[in-house]
């Protein structure tokens, strides 16, 4: 298996971003990313999809829409779609029918911002998703960069503080956001975890302050989601947007939250008797399996089987843990950085059956 970085989830002029398909592929090439997926709010961009080229590097640039109800008021429950082929805003008003056209068009779904607070300071309302009563849907976004910001602007002049220092904004994924995720894995469902940066790229006019807030480049450099492809990446855009998507579909990928420290080369897999498995994919519990993960850095490791922590490493770079009961098995990882304890790495889980 070989790791690639992706930057999910972002906006263009196409919608409320301000920047272009061209910019957002050379901040991807600055910062090393592998690939991006651009998600513009009801409209499936056409014509922009394949691999971008600065000198000798390349990244490749897939394209899928943020799709919500805009008439519903307040515009919650906003759905990532990847890989339908085709347009499906016209479902938004129904999000159970949208989740089961996308899945009937070979598509995946997100629930995005599952958790997304108001703020009051700068006139943003809460778009949280309420419909879960849904069924189907591949995953939940579980790390939001834009969510999380706006629990932390409380004035107007907090909002001027992280325009200007950005990197004290990322903790971790919202509370009641993880809560969720576990209540569904411990009542036996598979939710495959992404995290996404819902970058702009956002002119900020604050009396004489101008910027840019949040470029397409800080993003990228902060919450990715790392994907497991079984070979390197080949350059036809077909082979590689399919390898991805697989890989997304099975939540064979974790979260990293490279700003800290770069999260690639984490890995966390399962030995059994006579298989092994890594995130995102089920092994046999029978006579017992042995957890493993490792870091590319030390960090505060943390096990949990359906939501509950079960073991704890302290400044650690592997850790290893036998199991025999069947749950759901995930890791994260916590790293100081800016004088704060920071969530640092989110595994999918391995399902231990
Ligand atoms: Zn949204
Ligand atoms: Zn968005």
């Amino acid at each position: 298996m070989h790791e690639i970085v992706v930057n999910l989830h972002m906006h263009t002029r196409y919608s409320d971003g301000t920047g272009t398909h061209k910019d957002i592929a050379e901040a991807a090439i600055k910062t090393g990313l592998d690939a991006v997926i651009v998600t513009d709010h009801n409209i499936l961009v056409q014509g922009v999809e394949g691999y971008y080229r600065v000198g000798r590097s390349r990244v490749l640039l897939l394209i899928g829409q943020e799709v919500h109800d805009q008439d519903r008021d307040p515009q919650k429950n906003h759905l990532l779609v990847f890989n339908a082929n085709r347009d499906v805003s016209t479902l938004a008003d129904d999000p159970q029918t949208l989740i089961n056209r996308v899945a009937e068009a070979g598509g995946l779904s997100f629930i995005a911002h599952p958790r997304d607070p108001e703020a009051p300071a700068f006139n943003e309302v809460d778009i949280s998703w309420e419909a879960w009563d849904v069924h189907g849907y591949t995953g939940i976004e579980l790390w939001n960069g834009l969510s999380e910001l706006k629990t932390v602007l409380h004035t107007k002049l907090h909002g001027a503080f992280y325009a200007f220092f950005p990197q004290f904004i990322g903790r971790s994924p919202i509370f009641e956001t993880l809560q969720r995720w576990d209540d569904l894995l411990a009542d036996g469902q598979r939710v495959v975890a992404i995290g996404g940066s819902d970058a702009h790229a956002l002119h900020m006019h604050m009396g004489p302050l101008r910027r840019v807030i949040f470029p397409y480049d800080f993003h990228f450099r902060a919450v990715n989601t790392h994907v497991f492809v079984p070979q390197p990446l080949t350059g036809d855009v077909p082979t590689d947007k399919k390898m991805i998507y697989e890989a997304l579909a099975a939540g064979r990928c974790f979260i990293g939250y490279d700003l800290p420290a770069p999260t690639r080369g984490f890995i966390f897999k399962a030995r059994g008797l006579e298989q092994s498995a890594i995130m995102g994919e089920e092994i046999s519990s029978r006579r017992g399996v042995t957890l493993q993960a490792h870091l590319p850095d030390p960090a505060e490791i943390r096990l949990l089987k359906d939501g509950k922590p079960i073991g704890i490493w302290r400044d650690s770079q592997a850790c290893a843990f036998s199991v025999s009961e069947p749950g759901a098995y995930r890791v994260e990882a916590w790293k100081n950085y800016l004088g704060l304890k920071r969530g640092w790495i989110f595994s999918n889980p391995i399902y231990v059956r």
